[in-house]
């Protein structure tokens, strides 16, 4: 028997208008199916059932205006730039519609032609909208209905799609197939919530009946999407909390309490009280799994490596993975420093060994001669096996993705794990997010730091800046200068840093001892400045963004980044946070023009506070989830509709939901359980196995 899911997932083609060309175009807005296309929500509504007169526009606001073509044209800049411009007019004035560099637009739009257009409005002269969103109306078609004289909805677009045909097809689907979306939720959520049936709310969601049914609609579908992602989530966690025997460890023991011991320092009651949670979690039959937020300095590492010293203590391996080779070099350092008098075995595993060391190398671990291991995602191959892994740590995770993690931790046999991260976000979205990871916080730096001093400055400073870096490397200040490399221009940035470096050996700071890192340098090479840096060999290190994480080199004290606007907010932090490490006082010059009002908003952020969750939240907001998570980062799933900030109410109402509903009924059994179970696992297929293990 064809049930409604059958009929839901069957290809997009089935509908009237969608051939094998065009859905190859929906492939491209991740469009495969008649759910998929029931699922592609607009992205915002334009009230059609009343336009604004056009000499009513204001200036500065976005409008959406109606009228007639009146004249069309292409011309060409000084600068060879082709502008397209059409003037439309109603019955009370003009305004002109310009676009760079589409000239094929020309093709479009014809005398007459009744349009649309929306944008903001900006007077040259002449009212226009730069780069308008545009829909010529076709009076003769018999689906006008659909675009306009009501509330119509404006979806994102890919090239070869426009908005119409989006529109059209996407009514067909709401027509036929909106009648298959079933409820699956148990009444007394419907009705806790006060939720709209799910029907109504796509029906309502594409094409409103009137505007404040969106409102509603929007609601359901938001709760339906976080519902469905925490079930997920509580399921990973109880498949972690109740089903798994892990490591129980011995807390006490020579080792720790030497380690102890040796201790330069006293930790911070913020990194003690961390401490007491890993060696609850490690001396549980449950396996750890716990996310340790701080901010850059807070002094995450020196905890690590406590764990660590449980875990080799009670016979195990343990690996830490980094997520760059200078990053490893330096914890292996660090380690080393502390645990080699206690006689404990480390390695670090770096793409510049020979291949007979690797060998050696890999032979030991297998061994578990070796008991703690480092390294970068090198870690997770194939050819990397342990005897005995007991833990598993990941500095700044946020630079790996789960299922890097998740590998790393299949190598051993349910071993403990920690990540690490310091771009701390609230606790209470953290909570949230990382359903399936306990989170400890670090909300306090060592004591004796002074804050870092933040300036932003420009171009015609940078006389006085040189003269000032001068001064400070006489007493003794070491400087790192960050050039940014970002993936497209590659070649072309390294060039550009490249030319810096020699530019400041050969003409700026001859007195001085200039170093140079990049990413493309030979390990032993970065290994070598990093150590020459460190040992205050070098004055200034001109380095690329792979001294973004971890780095601690407590002497230098300057920070300068050139191009400051071309980072984002929580990486210019991390990039601060390579300084203020020591006692001397320190600088972060932020170098930028600064054009573009996000920029500025970046930059201006940077030298208000240097508190890093503030940073983090500010971030999280100007960037929105999507590209603050990255799309790599903790299995965060596209949401398509819910937004984790804004919508944060409705995320916690929905998470208490799925946690309770999983909790009472554990199994999904009954027709109930079972309709639920069919839409986790339409969204979430890769959870069956969880779902099956009761
Ligand atoms: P992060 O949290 O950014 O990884 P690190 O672990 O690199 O920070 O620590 C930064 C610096 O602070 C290191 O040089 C470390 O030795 C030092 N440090 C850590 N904890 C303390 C403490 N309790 N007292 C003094 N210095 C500390
Ligand atoms: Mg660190």
């Amino acid at each position: 028997m064809r049930n409604s899911y059958d009929n839901l997932n069957q290809s997009a083609q089935y509908l009237k208008g969608v051939g094998p060309k065009k859905i190859q175009l929906l492939n491209k807005l991740n469009i495969s199916t008649v759910k998929g296309l029931l699922y592609y929500f607009p992205r915002r509504y334009e009230d059609r059932s009343k336009f604004i007169p056009i000499n009513r526009v204001r200036i500065g606001n976005t409008e959406t205006i109606k009228g007639k073509v009146v004249t069309s044209g292409l011309r060409r800049t000084r600068g060879k730039m082709k502008i397209f411009q059409v003037a439309v007019a109603d019955t009370s004035g003009v305004i002109y519609g310009t676009w760079f560099n589409q000239p094929y637009l020309k093709n479009y739009f014809k005398i007459d032609d009744e349009v649309i257009l929306h944008g903001r409005v900006e007077r040259y002269g002449n009212l226009q909208i730069n780069a308008p969103e545009y829909e010529i109306l076709k009076p003769d078609e018999e689906d006008n209905t659909i675009h306009t004289g009501r509330v119509v909805p404006i979806y994102a677009l890919t090239q070869y799609v426009s908005q119409r045909y989006l529109r059209m097809i996407s009514k067909r689907c709401v027509d036929e197939y909106s009648v298959y979306l079933k409820e699956y939720f148990p009444d007394k959520i419907v009705r806790q919530h006060d939720l709209l049936p799910l029907k109504d709310a796509v029906v309502n969601i594409h094409f409103p009946e009137q505007v404040d049914m969106i409102k509603a609609a929007r609601k359901r579908l938001v709760f339906d999407e976080f519902f469905f992602f925490e079930l997920a989530l509580a399921l990973k966690r109880r498949d972690i909390k109740e089903e798994k025997k892990g490591i129980q460890y011995n807390l006490k023991g020579d080792l720790i309490d030497k380690f102890k011991k040796s201790l330069p320092f006293e930790l911070t009651s913020a990194q003690k009280k961390v401490v007491q949670e890993i060696e609850t979690d490690m001396n549980s039959q449950k396996p750890m799994n716990r996310l340790l937020q701080g901010d850059v300095g807070s002094g995450k590492t020196i905890v690590s490596i406590w764990a660590l010293v449980l875990c080799v203590q009670n016979g195990y391996q343990a690996a830490l993975m980094a997520p760059t080779e200078i990053l490893a070099q330096q914890h292996y350092q660090t380690i080393n420093e502390y645990l080699m008098p206690l006689g404990l075995n480390a390695v670090v595993l770096s793409g510049g060994l020979k291949k007979k060391e690797k060998e050696n190398v890999l032979g030991q671990i297998n061994d578990g001669k070796i008991n703690i291991i480092i390294g970068t995602h090198a870690l997770i191959q194939d050819e990397v096996v342990f005897k005995k892994l007991g833990l598993v740590v990941v500095d700044e995770q946020h630079k790996f993705g789960v299922v890097q993690r998740v590998k790393l931790q299949k190598k051993g046999r349910m071993p403990d794990v920690l990540v690490m991260s310091a771009t701390p976000i609230p606790r209470t979205l953290a909570i949230t997010l990382y359903g399936d990871l306990d989170v400890s916080t670090i909300r306090e730096l060592p004591p004796g730091r002074t804050p870092v001093d933040t300036f932003w400055i420009n171009e015609r400073k940078r006389a006085d800046l040189y003269e000032f870096l001068r001064k400070k490397i006489k007493e003794t200040n070491q400087v790192y200068v960050v050039y940014p490399v970002v993936e497209q221009s590659k070649i072309k940035d390294l060039k550009a840093a490249t030319k810096m470096y020699e530019h400041f050996k050969d003409d700026i700071f001859t007195d001085c001892r200039v170093g140079l890192v990049h990413g493309r340098m030979k390990d032993v090479e970065k290994k070598e400045v990093m150590n020459l840096f460190k040992k205050g060999e070098i004055d200034i290190l001109v380095a690329t963004t792979v001294i973004e994480v971890g780095i601690d080199v407590s002497n230098a004290s300057i920070m300068l980044i050139e191009h400051a606007e071309r980072f984002g907010l929580s990486q210019l932090h991390q990039l601060r946070g390579r300084v203020g490490r020591g006692q001397k006082k320190s600088y972060c010059i932020l170098l930028s023009e600064g054009k573009t009002e996000e920029a500025q908003k970046r930059l201006s952020a940077m030298t208000q506070t240097s508190d890093g969750f503030k940073i983090a939240e500010y971030d999280l907001l100007i960037r929105g989830p999507g590209e603050f998570f990255g799309t790599r980062q903790h299995g965060l799933p596209e949401l398509r509709i819910g937004n984790i900030i804004t919508d944060i109410d409705v995320l916690t109402q929905a998470r208490k939901e799925a946690f309770d509903y999983l909790e009472g009924n554990p199994s999904f059994s009954g027709v109930e359980g079972e309709v639920l179970k069919e839409e986790l696992l339409d969204r979430f297929p890769h959870n069956k196995d969880l779902i099956l293990a009761r």
